[in-house]
C-alpha cells in the first residue's frame, strides 16, 4: 500500500513489529516523513535493515509539533495498565493517536469494509467470510490481526479485517460497511482493566456506522445480547442478531446444525451437518455470523452454502484432516488450555485423545465431565504425570513421551477397536514449548504423521 494522502506530512510510528514495519514502509512509499521507535532493540535493528531511510530516534526526540499523527502499534498500552510514555507525549502535544487500520481507510475510503471482532472465533469467521466472498469478488484482501498486516495489502474493492479491541481503539474516521461482534468472554481483561472497558473497546467497531451499514452481533452471551438490544433501540444502522444455538427473530441462527436465515419474508435453511470444517456449536456461531455478513454483502443463499461446503477451515483449530480405515483425524493444536480443548471434546465422541505439553493452571480438571467420551488418552511432554493423576481410573491412558509415539498408539488402538465415528484428536490443553517451538510446529508434525500413514 502506498499512502499518497500522507505525502509531505510527518508521522511518528511507535512499535515496529510486523504491522509497524508495514506502516513505515507504506508511509515512506507515499512520500511521508517518518520518525520511528520501539522499546525492543531487535525491532529497531530489523527496521534499520529493511528501511534504511527511516529516521530512527527515541520518541522524546521526535519533532512533535510537526507530527500529523502518532501511529501506535496495537501491542503498545494506550490506557491500561497505564499509558505508554509515547502516548503521554502525544497527548501533551494534542497529536491524534491512530492505528494502521485508520491509515488503510484514509488511503482507500471508497472500498467496502467488513470487520470482525469478539473474544473468540475472529480468525475463523474472518477467513470464512473471505473464503465465501472470494467466489464473487475478485478484488479482495483478507487479514489484519490474523495474517498479513493491513498496510501490506494491495488496493482492492473490499477488505475483510480481523480487528482486535486494541486496533479498534485506534480508529478515528473509519466506518465499516459491515461490522461483526461475535461474543464476549471475560478474557484479555489485563489490558482493559475490567469488562466494561473491554466492551467499550470492542463496541468501537460500530462507531460512525450509518443507516445503510450493517451491525451483526452474536446474542449467545449476556453482554453481547445487551449490546445488541442497545443498538437495535438506537437504530443508527441495520442490526442483525445471530446465534449459534437458538432461534433469533429477524436474524440468522444455527440450531442442531441447521442454518436458518430469517432476514427476509421467507425463511431459508441449509444443513451444515456434513461440513467437516464447521463442526461444533462454537463454529455454528461463526458460520451464522459469516453467513449474515456475506448475505447482506449481496451473495445468494445457494452461493454462500456452496462456498461454505468448500471451506478448508483454519490450520490447527479443530482442523479435520481426513478419514483413514474408518478413523477421523483432527488437529486442534491451537487448544493450548482446557477452555479451548473443551470445544473439541464437546464436538466429538469416541475420542482417542493426545494431550500434554506445558500445562496451564488448573490442568485438565475442568474437563472431567467429558471423560466418558474419551476411549483412551495418550500423554506427552511435561504434563504427563500430572494429567495421569487427573485421569486416574476414569480414563484409560498411556504414557507416550512424544507426539510421534502417541500418534502411532492412538492410530493402532482406534483401528483395532473399529468403533463408528472414532476420532484421533490432538487437542493438547497445553502450551507446546517443552517439545516444540510453538503450537503451529506441533500441529504441523501431526499433519505430517497423518499424511505419512
Ligand atoms: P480468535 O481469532 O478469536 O482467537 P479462532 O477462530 O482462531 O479465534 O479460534 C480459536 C479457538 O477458539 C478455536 O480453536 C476454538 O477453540 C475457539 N472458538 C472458535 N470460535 C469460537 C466461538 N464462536 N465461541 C467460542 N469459542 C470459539
Amino acid at each position: 500500500m502506498k499512502l499518497s494522502f500522507a505525502a509531505k506530512q510527518h508521522y511518528g510510528v511507535f512499535g515496529l513489529g510486523k504491522s509497524g514495519l508495514a506502516t513505515v514502509r507504506a508511509l515512506l512509499a507515499g512520500g511521508a516523513e517518518v520518525s520511528a521507535w520501539d522499546d525492543n532493540p531487535a525491532h529497531i535493528a530489523a527496521l534499520q535493515q529493511a528501511l534504511p531511510h527511516c529516521q530512527l530516534m527515541p520518541a522524546d526526540m521526535w519533532p512533535w509539533t510537526k507530527l500529523a499523527a502518532l501511529v501506535l502499534s496495537p501491542g503498545v498500552p494506550l490506557t491500561h495498565p497505564k499509558p505508554h510514555p509515547v502516548v503521554m507525549l502525544a497527548k501533551a502535544q494534542q497529536i491524534p493517536i491512530i492505528g494502521d487500520l485508520e491509515l488503510l481507510y484514509r488511503a482507500m475510503p471508497k472500498a467496502r469494509y467488513i470487520a470482525v471482532t469478539g473474544t473468540n472465533g475472529k480468525s475463523t469467521t474472518t477467513s470464512l467470510i473471505g473464503h465465501c466472498l472470494a467466489s464473487v469478488e475478485s478484488s479482495l484482501e483478507v487479514g489484519g490481526n490474523l495474517g498479513r498486516p493491513v498496510l501490506d495489502f494491495a488496493p482492492a474493492n473490499a477488505y475483510v479485517l480481523e480487528a482486535s479491541s486494541y486496533q479498534l481503539e485506534l480508529l478515528a474516521t473509519t466506518r465499516f460497511n459491515i461490522a461483526l461482534l461475535l461474543n464476549f468472554s471475560p478474557d484479555h481483561l489485563d489490558r482493559h482493566g475490567d469488562m466494561a472497558g473491554y466492551i467499550a473497546a470492542k463496541r468501537n467497531i460500530f462507531d460512525r456506522q450509518q443507516k445503510t451499514d450493517v451491525a451483526i452481533l452474536g446474542v449467545d452471551d449476556p453482554a453481547s445480547a445487551a449490546l445488541c438490544r442497545e443498538l437495535i433501540a438506537a437504530a443508527q444502522q441495520r442490526v442483525i442478531p445471530i446465534s449459534g444455538n437458538a432461534p433469533v427473530k429477524g436474524g440468522v441462527f444455527v440450531q442442531n446444525a441447521i442454518l436458518h436465515n430469517r432476514l427476509g419474508e421467507v425463511e431459508l435453511t441449509a444443513s451444515l451437518a456434513d461440513i467437516k470444517s464447521l463442526q461444533g456449536a462454537h463454529n455454528w456461531q461463526n458460520a451464522a455470523a459469516a453467513y449474515a455478513a456475506v448475505f447482506t454483502y449481496g451473495m445468494t443463499h445457494e452461493a454462500i452454502i456452496a462456498a461454505m461446503r468448500q471451506f478448508p477451515g483454519l490450520a490447527h483449530r479443530m482442523q479435520w484432516l481426513g478419514e483413514r480405515q474408518g478413523v477421523q483425524y483432527v488437529n486442534d493444536s491451537k487448544a493450548t488450555n482446557a477452555d479451548a480443548a473443551e470445544k473439541a471434546l464437546l464436538t466429538y465422541d469416541n475420542i482417542y485423545w493426545i494431550i500434554g505439553g506445558v500445562q496451564k493452571e488448573g490442568g485438565i480438571t475442568p474437563l472431567a465431565r467429558y471423560f466418558p467420551k474419551i476411549r483412551h488418552a495418550y500423554l506427552i511432554g511435561e504434563a504427563a504425570l500430572a494429567f495421569a493423576d487427573t485421569l486416574g481410573s476414569a480414563v484409560a491412558h498411556s504414557h507416550c513421551g512424544t507426539l510421534e509415539q502417541a500418534f502411532a498408539a492412538a492410530r493402532n488402538d482406534a483401528e483395532r477397536d473399529g468403533v463408528k465415528g472414532a476420532v484421533v484428536l490432538l487437542s493438547p490443553a497445553c502450551a507446546s514449548f517443552d517439545q516444540f517451538r510453538n503450537f503451529e510446529e506441533r500441529g504441523d508434525e501431526f499433519i505430517t504423521l497423518f499424511r505419512g500413514m
